[in-house]
C-alpha cells in the first residue's frame, strides 16, 4: 500500500500539499523533504501521513529526505496553533521555525596535530609549536601565532610528518551547565520566590508565574535558580530565556556563562548564519540546554523544553508587526501549554494582560518587594515645564540643568533620556512652511546630523539635507524642529563642556558587541551624561548612575492609543529606575507639560498599584483589552479608489456575530507606505469569543483583488 505524505513549505500558502512517498523512504511526520513544486524543487516538512493513492490523478512525488533533524511533533504543533491564532498561512511561522535550518552549514575547518614522531632537528621554536599544539586543535596560520614564530616553522614540521594537517566539520555541541556551581546569595524575598519557581518546576507541567519586581530588585538571580533546577531536575531538559532587544541579551549571557560555567546557545538576528545553524541543530539534537535569544528564538526545534522565562514581558518589541504577525510573550505561554513546561513573565511593569491573569489566579504571582542589597528606590521629581521652561532653542529645563552639574561635581552619573532618534524629529521650510515627508510616505523626514541625512524611521528611506527648500527653492531655509538624543547631546556639550558625553540609540549602537562595550565604559564610570533612547533604559545596571532626566515625559501620551499611558508609565518606570542601583541614592526628574496626568502622578508617588488600578478600571468600561479582544485588518494597495471599493465589499462581508463589533473602514494614521495607500478595520470582541475563527471566517468571504494586501494583526500594538 502506497502512502500520501502532506507536506507544509515554508511559504505563504493557505495549506499543506499532498505527495506521493516514494517506495522504500520510510517517512515519519517532521522529516524534511525535498519536494517539487512548478520546477522548483523546495524544502518542505511531513505534517501527515495517510494511506492512499491519489486518486484520479497521480501525484507527484517527493524527490528525497533531506539529511536534516526532523522538526519535533510539538514544535510542528506549536507552528500549526500559531498560525491559526494569527489567521496567517502555516508555511509562515514554519518559515521561521526552519530559519537556522536554511542557513548554510558550518565550513570544514583545518586543524592541525601532533603525529607522535619527534623532529629530526628540535629547536627551541619547533618545541613550542609542538607544545601549543597538543594544547588546542588549531589552524597552521593560528599555530604559528599561539606559538609566536612564522608559520614556515609550522610548514617544516608538517613536511617533516612530525604534525598533520586534518579537516573537519565542527560539531554543534554546546558545554553542559555546571550545575554544581553556586547560584549567587538570594535576600529572603528572592528565596522566597525562587522556592515558589522550584517547586513549579516540580510539577513537572505547563503553569505560568508571574515575576514581579520593582527595577533592581534581582528579578534575573532568580529566574537563574529556577533555570539551574530545572535543568538538575532532568539531565535532558532545555530551557529558554527571551528578551525583548538584542541590546539586552550579552548582559544576560554574561550571567548565564558566569552562572552555569558554559555558554548559552545565542539566536537573534544579529547571530551570523554558521552560528545559526550550530545553535538550531544543537538545540534539536537536545545538545543545546540553554537558549538565551530574542522571539524568534521561540519557534526553535525544542527537544524537550522544561522552562520559558519572558524578561521584560512587557516589552512591545515582543509583537512582532511585519510579514507573520504574532506577539512572541502571548506565544510563549502557548508553547509552554504545549511543551508541558513552566513559563516565568518578569517584569517591573507587567502588561495589563499579564496582571489581569494574575489578579484572577490563572497566573501565579510572585512579588519581589524590595530592592536588591542597599539600593533604595529613587527619589522622582515632576519638572512642570510651564513653571520652568528651558531657554528659547534649548530642550533642558534650569532644574534639570543644576542637577546634572550638581551630579558632574560628586562624579557621579547622569542619564538622560529621549526616545526619539536623530537630531530633530521634523524640518521645515521657514519661508513656505513646506514639511520635509518621504516622497512615498507620509511620515516626517527625521534629520541625523552624524549622517548629516534626512531619514524616514519607517521605511529607511534616507537623502541628503537640501540646500534649498525642494518646494519653494529658497535658500538655507529649512529649520529643524523638536530634539532628538544628538540634539540634546549638542546642548548637554554647550552646557558642559568639561564632561564625557555619549549617544546610545540604534544609529549609534548597532549591534549587540557595540552594545556591550558601551555599557561596560559607562558602568566603568568613563562616560558622565549618557544620552539614551530605550536602547538604554532597560536591564542595565549602572552603579555610579544617580540621575535620570526625562527629556520629554509626555512624549508617549501623544499618540493617544490604547496603550499610551500604560507604555509610558513602563518606559518612565524602567527608565527612572536606572536611577541610584548600589548604595547611592538616585534622583530622576521628569519633564513635562502635564504634570497634573494620572500617568505623571503615579510615576511620582511611586505608585503603579494606584494606576494599574485607574487603567484597569478605563478599559474595563471600554471592554477593551485584557477584559475585551482587538483585531485589526489593514489592506493597502497602489490605487484609492480600487482599495476604497474593496474595503466596501469587505465592510459587507463582515459576520454578524454576537459579542463583536467591527469598527471602519478609515484611514490609517500612517495612510501611504511605499507609495500604497492604507485602510483599516478595527475589531472589538469580548473575551469569550473565538476571535481568530471570526476573523477567518470573514477573511475567506472576500477575495481581494491581486494588488490589494491584507494583514490581519490580532491584539494589535501598534494603532498606525
Ligand atoms: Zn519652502
Amino acid at each position: 500500500m502506497s502512502r500520501i505524505a502532506s507536506v507544509l513549505l515554508p511559504m505563504p500558502l493557505p495549506e499543506a500539499f499532498d505527495y506521493a512517498e516514494p517506495e522504500g523512504m520510510d517517512l515519519v511526520v517532521g522529516d524534511q523533504v525535498a519536494a517539487p513544486l512548478g520546477p522548483r524543487l523546495m524544502r518542505g516538512v511531513v505534517v501527515a501521513l495517510r494511506e492512499g493513492a491519489g486518486g484520479n490523478r497521480p501525484l507527484k512525488a517527493i524527490d528525497r529526505r533531506l539529511d536534516e533533524p526532523s522538526l519535533p511533533a510539538n514544535t510542528l504543533e506549536f507552528v500549526q496553533w500559531a498560525a491559526r491564532y494569527a489567521v496567517d498561512a502555516p508555511g509562515q511561522p514554519l518559515a521561521i521555525a526552519l530559519r537556522g535550518a536554511r542557513a548554510p552549514k558550518a565550513k570544514p575547518v583545518r586543524v592541525t596535530r601532533p603525529t607522535g614522531l619527534q623532529p629530526a632537528r628540535p629547536t627551541a621554536a619547533r618545541t613550542k609549536v609542538l607544545q601549543a599544539a597538543l594544547d588546542q586543535a588549531l589552524s597552521p596560520a593560528d599555530l604559528a601565532r599561539a606559538a609566536g614564530v612564522s608559520s614556515g616553522v609550522v610548514k617544516g614540521l608538517v613536511d617533516e610528518g612530525v604534525l598533520q594537517v586534518f579537516e573537519i566539520v565542527p560539531e554543534a555541541s554546546f558545554d553542559e551547565p555546571d550545575l554544581s556551581r553556586p547560584g549567587s546569595a538570594l535576600n529572603l524575598s528572592q528565596a522566597a520566590a525562587a522556592g515558589l519557581l522550584k517547586e513549579m518546576v516540580d510539577e513537572g507541567c505547563f503553569n505560568v508565574a508571574l515575576l514581579d519586581g520593582v527595577t533592581g530588585s534581582g528579578k534575573t538571580e532568580v529566574y537563574l535558580e529556577a533555570a539551574a533546577h530545572s535543568l538538575a531536575k532532568d539531565p535532558l531538559a532545555q530551557v529558554l530565556v527571551l528578551l525583548p532587544e538584542i541590546a539586552l541579551t550579552q548582559a544576560v549571557i554574561s550571567r548565564v556563562a558566569d552562572r552555569f560555567g558554559a555558554q548559552p546557545g545565542e539566536w537573534h538576528s544579529g547571530v551570523a548564519p554558521p552560528a545559526r545553524r550550530r545553535v538550531w541543530e544543537a538545540v534539536a539534537a537536545g545538545r543545546c540546554r540553554i537558549v538565551v535569544g530574542a522571539r524568534s528564538a521561540l519557534f526553535l526545534p525544542f527537544a524537550n523544553l522544561k522552562l520559558i522565562v519572558v524578561d521584560e514581558e512587557h516589552d512591545g518589541s515582543f509583537k512582532q508587526e511585519e510579514g507573520f504577525i504574532y506577539h512572541a510573550r502571548d506565544l510563549a505561554v502557548v508553547r509552554g501549554k504545549i511543551e508541558q513546561a513552566a513559563v516565568l513573565l518578569a517584569s517591573a511593569t507587567p502588561s495589563l494582560e499579564t496582571l489581569r491573569n494574575a489578579e484572577t489566579g490563572r497566573y501565579r504571582w510572585l512579588r519581589l518587594s524590595s530592592r536588591h542589597g542597599t539600593a533604595q528606590l529613587p527619589e522622582i521629581e515632576l519638572v512642570d515645564l510651564r513653571a520652568t521652561p528651558p531657554a528659547s532653542g534649548a530642550w533642558l529645563s534650569p532644574p534639570l540643568v543644576q542637577a546634572i552639574g550638581e551630579t558632574l561635581e560628586r562624579g557621579e552619573q547622569t542619564l538622560l533620556f529621549l526616545n526619539r532618534r536623530g537630531y530633530a524629529p521634523l524640518v521645515l521650510c521657514k519661508a513656505c512652511g513646506e514639511r520635509m515627508t518621504a516622497p512615498d510616505t507620509d511620515s516626517w523626514l527625521v534629520e541625523h546630523r552624524y549622517s548629516g541625512r534626512l531619514v524616514c524611521h519607517l521605511t529607511g528611506f534616507s537623502m541628503p539635507k537640501p540646500a534649498r527648500c525642494p518646494h519653494c527653492a529658497a535658500l538655507d531655509s529649512l529649520v529643524s524642529i523638536g530634539p532628538g538624543v544628538e540634539r540634546v547631546e549638542e546642548e548637554a556639550r554647550l552646557l558642559f563642556p568639561q564632561a564625557r558625553i555619549t549617544v546610545f540609540s540604534s544609529d549609534t549602537v548597532f549591534d549587540a558587541r557595540e552594545a556591550k562595550r558601551l555599557v561596560e565604559s559607562m558602568a566603568q564610570g568613563e562616560i558622565d551624561i549618557l544620552v539614551a533612547t530605550q536602547a538604554a533604559a532597560k536591564g542595565h545596571n549602572f552603579p555610579k548612575l544617580t540621575l535620570v532626566g526625562v527629556v520629554d515625559a509626555d512624549l508617549g501620551l501623544r499618540g493617544g492609543d490604547l496603550r499610551a499611558a500604560e507604555r509610558t508609565f513602563q518606559l518612565l518606570a524602567q527608565a527612572t529606575g536606572r536611577a541610584g542601583r548600589k548604595d547611592r541614592p538616585g534622583k530622576a526628574l521628569l519633564q513635562t507639560y502635564a504634570p497634573e496626568h494620572a500617568v505623571m502622578q503615579a510615576l511620582q508617588a511611586q505608585d503603579r498599584d494606584a494606576f494599574v488600578a485607574a487603567e484597569m478600571e478605563e478599559r474595563e468600561l471600554a471592554k477593551l483589552p485584557p477584559f475585551g479582544r482587538l483585531a485589526a485588518v489593514i489592506a493597502s494597495g497602489p490605487d484609492m479608489t480600487q482599495l476604497e471599493a474593496f474595503m466596501r465589499e469587505m465592510a459587507q462581508a463582515a459576520p454578524n456575530a454576537e459579542g463583536v463589533e467591527v469598527y471602519g473602514p478609515a484611514d490609517a494614521p500612517l495612510s501611504l507606505v511605499r507609495g500604497r495607500r492604507r485602510k483599516r478595520f478595527l475589531v472589538r470582541a469580548d473575551r469569550g469569543v473565538d476571535l481568530s475563527a471570526y476573523m477567518t471566517t470573514w477573511r475567506a468571504r472576500v477575495k481581494p483583488p491581486n494588488a490589494i494586501r491584507v494583514a490581519i494583526d490580532i491584539d494589535p500594538y501598534s494603532f498606525l
